[in-house]
């Protein structure tokens, strides 16, 4: 992992690259990311949670 990789949320070092996005270890940012990538419109929490179940 690069140093100067930052997390795109909060600008702490990132640990992890998801969504296309380097984030830190906040769940918090791990969120925004997800929604971001998700982009504009009501029908990504439906998404998220069809990911979820699919998960299991
Ligand atoms: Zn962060």
């Amino acid at each position: 992992m690069k140093t100067d990789d930052r997390c795109q949320i909060c600008y702490k070092p990132a640990t992890h690259f998801l969504f296309a996005t380097f984030v830190c270890d906040s769940e918090e940012c791990i969120q925004k990311a997800r929604e971001q990538r998700g982009g504009p419109g009501g029908h990504k929490k439906q998404k998220l949670f069809d990911w979820r179940k699919s998960e299991k």
